[in-house]
């Protein structure tokens, strides 16, 4: 198999565009092919155009390209990378295909066309060329029957989930043929260069998370039917409740598309020989009605909702299936629900949500229970392990517990007693397994885990690369610690900073841990990481602790609680040993300012990343403004050149509060230097932030504190100010935005000083921390950190 340079992604439909953007995002150059239009369009026809000219016969790829850009949310990392992408058609451009390290079908659900491309991509393929179909559900086997010999090796599904960037799933499903070469190839390539989580599936219809998935959205619509259920009562237990999205069922429908939907089942109905599995799967009426009304959910504006806008705003209706009118949405009491709302975890939801005792624990137990069953009758026949079956429900359908943990979590034994009292036969291996004695699929014995195979344990390989600091902490790797942080040793005389405070907000508690961390690494490691296992990285500093202080005037305390910050962030940049954060999803505020004082940055792609400080009044007073200033600065190369154009970038971001949409951008919007690193696959960010640290030991890092920086002076400060009162005169910002401007222009251009002066890094923060302090004391500040604690939104003022 050939090293993945560049690919040919063949069909530019949804998932074909999708695709194409992951792989740019990656740093792939992509070919995007799809037919040649018969038919002009109109504007074409006005303009003269012929069928013949090449951007006419590009079309459908350049019209899916520039739905790329204008896509919601966005499928690259930065826009420019669309230029990774070349639109053609699969006449003219056909034998180029020949050059592709990879080729990609994702055209039209339809095994005769897919079969058809198949044959013409034999005649132009080169060995070593890996080819691979996005097919949702048709037999891999079936399609390979178009080609010959030597490519069916190379020939496997690539099944990516919608929307491609943000879905981590791909289900590998090598064929009758493929080499084992080129399926261990494809797994490297789609995890560590595209960051997925892959898991090997069986050639069987619909591969695994849409065999499950699906059957178990039919189990309930018909369920539904039967006993009378509510669309919100449906999905007031078929989402969180149940470790599931909120999109819960019915929402997850109108999202898909019904139509979409019935396709799929349709798939499995055709291809399956099991007459109660095919009864299972035969779309019921409701369905073939709704779709035949053209109510197809979010693209036809109506599906099992509906928006409506009112006087009052837009409202959401329910379809009643009885009657088939919409509704006001109603809301659900429930005492089991409420109990699951207040469980800790998925599996504690899932549990109180069971255990309760009314209709809807009943409900929640009657669409829970045939899922069960189906996936432990199925799990054999569509996956190699019960836990693969698990990790494909977590990562294309975004449950938190795939259907063999929810049966562990609310106890293996006594819900399969309950169902075989109701009635229904369990699988015979999971039958021997509980009368074996036991009573889980899975085990955890110190950091290793273990899931149920062929009627025994079996442990879990965990890759290397893998580094987990929750295992680590569970082997009593624990440096020190104490209630907001921990310093944990991952192995190559390495340490990790964790925070894990309430949504890793720093306070106190963090800082004090990075300056016991600076000083443990100084005597006993080589180096440090910050990362953590959180849904974010850290969303700024704990605001409420600031607001308290402002609102009691306590500015001594202000002050104190800044210059904590402020040294902290020296100590880790004075650190004569190499500081590496690793950020990952939202970082915000002082979240940023602690990666800021770090040598490198190692980001996660999806990172999140802002000083967000003017939305709630302020200014980024840890450090952030001053490297933001400095930054700039290094940025002119020319010792007598402008620094204006850089710092009016700088004062940009930091006073319109902008967040980047990935780590890329993050370089793009200066937040991040191009010298930082990025990673693709989270499970591996923890392993190379490491790597990071022992390269830059290896390179003979040395402190970078104590810099002077030099400044653009009163002059430029003017010019950032007239920027921002042309913005208020024109309306586009608040008095308030504008006096936070014009302090944030004062710390930038280092004050009443002239152009090129240098200063110290001190002399920066001192201006930092005077402007943050008198915004501390603005009424209209403290509303706005109000309204922030309050709703978590900015409050414009
Ligand atoms: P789509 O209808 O949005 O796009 C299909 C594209 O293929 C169209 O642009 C069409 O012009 C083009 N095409 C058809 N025949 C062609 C040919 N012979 N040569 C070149 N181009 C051709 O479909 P989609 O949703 O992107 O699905 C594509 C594939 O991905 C299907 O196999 C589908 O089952 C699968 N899939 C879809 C989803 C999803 O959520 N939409 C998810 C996973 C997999």
């Amino acid at each position: 198999m050939k090293t993945i340079r560049t690919a040919a992604v063949i069909g530019s439909g949804v998932m074909g565009a999708g695709i194409a953007a992951l792989l740019a995002n990656a740093g792939i150059r992509v070919r995007l092919l799809d037919r040649v239009p018969d038919r002009l369009t109109p504007q074409e026809e006005a303009a003269g155009k012929s069928l013949d000219q090449p951007d006419v016969r590009n079309r459908l790829a350049s019209d899916a390209l520039i739905r790329l850009k204008k896509t919601n949310p966005a499928p690259f990392y930065d826009d420019r990378y669309a230029e990774r992408i070349i639109p053609g058609n699969v006449e003219d451009d056909f034998a180029r295909l020949g050059e592709a390290d990879w080729i990609i079908e994702a055209i039209t659900e339809r095994l005769d066309w897919k079969k058809e491309l198949l044959t013409r991509i034999a005649a132009v393929w080169s060995p070593g060329t890996v080819v691979s179909s996005n097919t949702s559900g048709i037999s891999i086997a079936a399609m390979a029957e178009a080609i010959g010999a030597p490519m069916k090796e190379s020939f496997l599904g690539t099944h990516f989930f919608n929307p491609p960037r943000y879905m981590p799933l791909v289900e590998l499903i090598p064929g009758l043929f493929t080499s084992s070469s080129v399926v261990s190839g494809m797994r490297h390539v789609l995890e560590r260069r595209l960051g997925k989580g892959v898991v090997v599936a069986k050639d069987t219809p619909n591969f695994i998370a849409n065999r499950i998935g699906t059957y178990g959205l039919l189990v309930t619509l018909k369920l539904m039917e039967e006993h009378g259920y509510t669309v919100e009562d449906i999905d007031a237990v078929t989402g969180p409740a149940l470790g599931r999205p909120k999109s819960a069922t019915f929402r997850t429908l109108d999202l898909v598309g019904l139509d979409t939907f019935v396709h799929v089942a349709n798939n499995v109905f055709e291809h399956v020989e099991d007459p109660e599995e095919k009864e299972a799967f035969a779309v019921p009426g409701m369905l073939t009605d709704m779709v035949r009304r053209g109510w197809l959910g979010e693209k036809s504006g109506q599906g099992f909702y509906k928006k409506i806008k009112t006087d009052q705003g837009s409202r959401i209706l329910a379809l009643n299936i009885g009657t088939m009118d919409y509704a006001a949405s109603g809301t659900v009491k429930s005492a089991s629900l409420d109990a699951a709302r207040s469980a800790k975890g998925a599996a504690g939801k899932c549990r109180a949500l069971l255990s309760g005792e009314d209709k809807y624990s009943e409900m929640a137990w009657r669409v829970l229970k045939p899922v069960l069953l189906y996936a432990a009758n199925k799990a054999f026949e569509i996956a190699d392990t019960v836990a693969d079956v698990d990790k494909a429900m977590r990562l294309g359908f975004n449950w938190e517990l795939g259907p063999f943990e929810i049966w562990d979590a609310i106890g293996l034994a006594n819900s399969a007693a309950r169902m075989e009292a109701e009635g229904h036969v369990l699988p015979e291996w999971v039958r021997e397994w509980i009368a074996s004695g036991n009573e889980s699929f899975y085990k955890r014995q110190d950091s290793t885990t273990f899931h149920v195979h062929h009627g025994r344990f079996i442990e879990q390989a965990v890759p290397p690369d893998h580094i987990s600091l929750k295992a680590l902490k569970a082997a009593g790797r624990t440096i020190v610690s104490n209630s907001g942080a921990s310093l944990i040793d991952i192995g190559e005389e390495v340490a990790c900073l964790e925070f894990h405070s309430p949504n890793n907000a720093i306070a106190a508690d963090i800082l004090t841990m990075i300056r016991k961390s600076a000083e443990e690494v100084r005597r006993n490691y080589r180096g440090l990481v910050i990362a953590n296992e959180g849904r974010n990285f850290c969303v700024g500093a704990n605001l409420m602790l600031l607001l308290m202080e402002a609102q009691e005037e306590e500015w001594d305390e202000v002050d104190r609680i800044i210059r904590m910050f402020q040294n902290a962030m020296l100590e880790l940049k004075w650190l004569e040993k190499p500081v590496v954060a690793a950020p990952h999803r939202m970082t915000l505020g002082g979240g940023v300012e602690v990666c800021m004082a770090a040598d490198m940055v190692c980001a996660y792609a999806e990172t999140y990343y802002g000083l967000v400080e003017a939305g709630v009044g302020l200014i980024p007073a840890g450090g952030g403004s001053k490297e933001m200033a400095s930054r700039a600065a290094d940025s002119v190369e020319d010792p007598d050149g402008d620094l204006q154009p850089a710092l009016n970038r700088a004062f940009e971001t930091i006073g319109m509060a902008k967040v980047s949409g990935s780590a890329p951008e993050a370089v793009r919007l200066g937040l991040m230097r191009s010298s930082d690193r990025m990673v693709m696959n989270r499970e591996l960010h923890l392993f190379e932030a490491r790597l990071a640290v022992v390269e830059l030991e290896r390179n003979g890092i040395i402190a970078h504190g104590g810099k002077p920086v030099k400044v653009a002076g009163r002059n430029a400060k003017v010019v950032m100010q007239l920027g921002a009162r042309t913005m208020l005169e024109g309306g586009y910002i608040s008095p308030h935005d504008y006096k936070i401007a014009s302090k944030l222009a004062h710390v930038l251009s280092g004050g009443d000083v002239p152009a090129g002066t240098l200063v110290s890094e001190q002399y920066l923060l001192d201006l930092e921390r005077e402007a943050f302090l008198s915004l501390c004391g603005e009424p209209k500040t403290r509303a706005r950190m109000q309204h922030m604690l309050a709703t978590g939104k900015p409050l414009r003022n």
